[in-house]
């Protein structure tokens, strides 16, 4: 084999972020030192900041907050690659990788065992994963005025291209019928996640569920994208471009799992987006010996955003995420057609 060779990116190591600091007109590639290892060595961040020449507000994207949540990876190489420099207004400032432990060992938890998105906005003084959460939260999503977190499903299950936001609130309504998902999922952030913590300090957020963990997908990839420059349009960030979009997304304003009640070897039947009915035969539960022990049927009407695809399934594995399909007139974003323009 001869490779093709081509240098690595060099990138400057930065303690603190002045984003005014940062020259004009110019794509930045930092590693922040978030906070030390073991061995007193940064664990060191990847940022991407594209200053325009023009002054203007700050959109911000996070990627791999679950370590093997990588479909967000490149959405942000292709956003940055789309930029204009002489014409961006703004600065776009994304992390690439947020939980570099976890990205590391292929895993969605940072090396503490503990899941980042379930204790944010973390604490200045706290045990390793309560610090890294609020480090993240204060030095680098709070320069942020609007937020998008790239996320996937987890191991062993898929998602469809989904995003969940507070759809009451008239921002981040913008934003998730912008970026033009399959499904847009009605979901107050009063959990712990880092979009929960950033809507708290008043910068509207939403998340974007892309596929599946441990991989890229193209075609997800490239329709994320797009979605990201109708958000940067409606910023007044970068000029608008007359784009045919696609069919508008389903609507659910409120969804849930369901889950075995035996264990065993589980197949579940509907396909990503698929609209089921109540009574419909969603999964087989079968034993080791290959004796049916279980079926699912839907506990009602819905839309399939999620499920498993991993057969090994103890007490409780999730089947499926079921979306509840709103009322037309529950959500009123109309005025945001992305069909308008790009
Ligand atoms: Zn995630």
């Amino acid at each position: 084999m001869i490779p093709s060779v081509f240098p690595r990116s060099e990138a400057q190591l930065v303690t603190s972020l002045e984003l005014e600091s940062l020259e004009l007109g110019k794509v930045h590639r930092l590693l922040f030192d978030l906070m030390d290892d073991a061995l007193g060595r940064p664990i060191a961040l990847p940022l991407l900041v594209a200053r325009g020449k023009k002054p203007g507000p700050v959109f911000g994207m996070t990627a791999a907050v679950h370590g093997n949540e990588l479909n967000g990876v490149p959405v942000i190489h292709r956003v940055f690659r789309s930029l204009d420099l002489e014409t961006l207004r703004g600065t776009v400032l994304a992390v690439v990788v947020v939980n570099v432990p976890g990205f590391r060992l292929n895993q969605r938890e940072l090396d503490e065992g503990t899941d980042l998105n379930t204790i944010m906005p973390g604490r200045a003084k706290g045990s390793t994963p309560q610090v890294y959460a609020h480090r993240v939260v204060q030095r680098l999503v709070r320069k942020m005025d609007r937020f998008l977190d790239l996320h996937t499903a987890s191991f062993g299950r898929i998602n469809s291209l989904y995003v969940r936001a507070d759809l009451d609130h008239p921002v981040a309504r913008q934003m998730a019928y912008l970026l033009r998902p399959q499904i847009t999922l009605h979901n107050q952030p009063s959990d712990k996640t880092l979009r929960g913590a950033a809507m708290g300090f008043g910068i509207p957020s939403v998340t974007i569920e892309i596929g599946d963990p441990q991989r890229f997908q193209p075609e997800l990839v490239k329709s994320t994208a797009q979605g990201v420059r109708r958000l940067l349009v409606s910023m007044d960030m970068i000029p608008k471009r007359k784009v045919q979009v696609g069919d508008p997304p389903i609507l659910c304003d409120k969804s849930k799992w369901l889950y075995t009640d035996r264990g065993g070897l589980l197949e579940v039947y509907p396909e990503l987006c698929q609209h089921v009915q109540r009574g419909d035969l969603i999964a087989r539960l079968t034993d080791v010996f290959g004796e049916v022990l279980r079926e699912y049927r839907a506990p009602e009407d819905g839309v399939v955003i999620g499920k498993s695809v991993n057969p090994a399934g103890p007490v409780g594995s999730r089947i499926l995420h079921l979306g509840h399909p709103a009322a037309p007139d529950r959500f009123v974003p109309r005025e945001d057609d992305p069909n308008a323009s790009e």
